[in-house]
């Protein structure tokens, strides 16, 4: 996406990804190596400016490539954003609320943290988790010893359990110029903690909230010299937004820019790096968009629908395996609605 959103603006790529089938490699030259690859990092070194879109790759990589070529977002923003605790201290220092959370290296600090939080909370690992994988949910006590055993081994972190009422997300990016801009918050929606559905902008969203949330972003961005699209993920409760994760990257929810903003969060990521003026983040109507998780629809269907837009990533099919996306658009929330409950069923019912 990021180059189907360059190719107009005349630029090149080429991508680095240690899977060989990955679909980039359908539209622009792939290396199918490890991140670290002295032919991958050569060959990086030798473009204008190099980014990445994925939050695990190895930092030592990124810390090379910076001695050789200009990377964005910065490897700083990258090691943040790979382990929890950084994360969350992070967030704790720049005065933005969180769940309460706790580093736990061993069984007695688990039982210590639990005292502290109560019941539920959540343990998760400080790193390589996504999509709601390693983690768990204590209930009680008689979860505490089950879920160290399962987790155990690596550093984990026990957070306190948020009873937010929905989960939001910000998409806030920085130019190499310094120019700001943020996209409308995005209301997201989980099962199995896989993202299912994004609407954007965000129902009920009053200028206070909106206004704290870029607060939030801003802050971020300046923490950490970031340079590109930055994602934020929030809970709301009670009115308070508290921050669970960043993504240094373009996100899930903020695809549905492709049709639903003036700019897209792949075009302004783009432009960010390259440090060309940003792209408009104002919203075209409204927007609904639907992962098209272990299977895809019917095409003919979606695409008889009005203003749907289908977007097959030409992976192979999986289970949990997000292969494409459909973005649903409306020039009022009540048509948009109409549409949501129309579709839903003809992309979920399926696998
Ligand atoms: P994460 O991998 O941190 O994004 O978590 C995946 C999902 O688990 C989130 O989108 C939430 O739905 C849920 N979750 C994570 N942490 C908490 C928490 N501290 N309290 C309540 N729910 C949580």
């Amino acid at each position: 996406m990021l180059a189907l959103a360059g190719y107009p603006l005349g630029l090149r790529f080429l991508f680095v990804d240690p899977n060989d089938d990955s679909p980039a490699g359908e539209i622009a030259p792939l290396l199918a190596t490890d991140y670290s690859a002295p032919e991958a990092l050569d060959a990086l070194a030798r473009c204008d400016v190099v980014t990445y879109e994925f939050e695990n790759v190895p930092v030592e990589a990124v810390r090379a490539l910076e001695a050789r070529v200009t990377v964005y977002p910065s490897v700083r923003a990258l090691g943040v954003s790979q382990d929890r605790l950084l994360e969350k201290q992070c967030f704790r220092e720049l005065g933005i609320p969180t769940a309460p959370f706790f580093d736990v290296g061993s069984l007695a600090e688990l039982e210590a943290a639990v005292e502290a939080t109560g019941f539920p909370a959540v343990l998760k690992t400080r790193r390589l988790g996504y999509d709601g994988k390693g983690q768990r949910v204590l209930k009680s006590s008689a979860d505490v010893g089950p879920a160290f055993d399962e987790l155990g081994g690596v550093p984990l972190l026990l957070e306190g359990f948020i009873a937010f009422e929905r989960e939001l997300s910000l998409l806030a990016l920085r130019s190499a110029t310094g120019e700001t801009a943020f996209y409308p918050l995005a209301e997201n929606h989980h099962e199995g903690g896989i993202l299912r559905l994004s609407l954007s902008p965000a129902p009920n969203v009053d200028a206070e909230l909106d206004a704290t949330a870029r607060r939030y972003g801003r802050a971020l961005l300046d923490e950490l010299g970031y340079v590109g699209v930055l994602a934020l993920e929030l809970f709301e409760a009670r009115g308070v937004l508290y921050a669970n994760e960043l993504a240094p990257r373009v996100h899930n929810s903020g695809h549905h820019s492709i049709e639903g903003s003036r700019t897209s969060q792949f075009e302004n990521h783009l432009r960010a790096v390259l440090g060309l003026p940003l792209g408009s983040t104002e919203p075209i109507g409204y927007s609904a968009m639907l992962n098209c998780i272990g299977s895809m629809p019917d095409e003919k269907t979606v695409l008889a629908m009005p203003d749907a837009h289908l977007h097959d990533y030409g992976k192979v099919p999986r289970a949990g395996r997000k292969l494409g996306h459909v973005t649903l658009r409306a020039p009022d929330r009540r048509t948009l609605a109409e549409r949501l409950a129309a579709l839903r069923p003809k992309i979920w019912d399926i696998g």
